[in-house]
């Protein structure tokens, strides 16, 4: 049995809480306090391998917190979460990956870079090439997902812990 540190980063609002509250229970929640940073856990069968996935939903990046540090750290690997019908949290990204390079001291490392709300296709600002095109240039990982409708959700942390055992 592996244990792996995951945490998510992005911008307040994109959806960093539902994709863990539908990851880990299989709902969705309209609602969810977002000033919570909590950690989670979840064992995971991915690949005929038994993980414990131990994961931070980080919120409010601005004050210095210990529990995000000691986190980003320790973290094997990261989502950073942007919703697709907002630009300036798809412009933030890269804020994020930045950070987590600074703290790694690494420019190439385990990140799945995700473009949620799909299911606002209507409301969309951030084509999925842009997305793709932003991820690779910084040799991050890209999936599109909807936390809303159970879309990708399962498969953004599988194929994260797959990166992560390639890494
Ligand atoms: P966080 O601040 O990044 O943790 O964002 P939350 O998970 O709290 O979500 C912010 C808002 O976006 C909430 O009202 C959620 O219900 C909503 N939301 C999150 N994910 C989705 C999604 O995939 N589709 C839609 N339509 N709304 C979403
Ligand atoms: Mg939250």
């Amino acid at each position: 049995m592996t244990e792996l540190k995951l945490a998510i980063l992005g911008t307040a609002g994109s959806g960093k809480s539902s994709i863990l509250v539908q990851f880990l229970q299989n709902f969705f929640i309209e609602e969810y306090d977002p000033t919570i940073e909590d950690t989670y856990k979840k064992h995971a069968m991915i690949d005929n391998q038994t993980y414990i996935l131990d994961i931070l939903d980080t919120a409010g990046a601005e004050e210095y917190s210990s529990l995000r540090d000691s986190y980003l750290r320790k973290s094997a690997g990261f989502f950073v979460v942007y919703s697709i019908t907002n630009r300036g949290s798809f412009l933030e990204s890269k804020r994020f990956v930045e950070e987590i390079h600074r703290y790694k001291n690494k420019t190439v490392f385990p990140i799945m870079v995700v473009g949620n709300k799909t299911d606002l296709e209507f409301d969309r600002q951030v084509s999925q090439n842009e997305g793709m095109d932003f991820a690779k240039s910084l040799h991050c990982s890209f999936i599109e997902t909807s936390a809303k409708t159970n879309t990708n959700i399962e498969k953004s942390f599988f194929d994260l812990v797959r990166e992560i055992k390639t890494y």
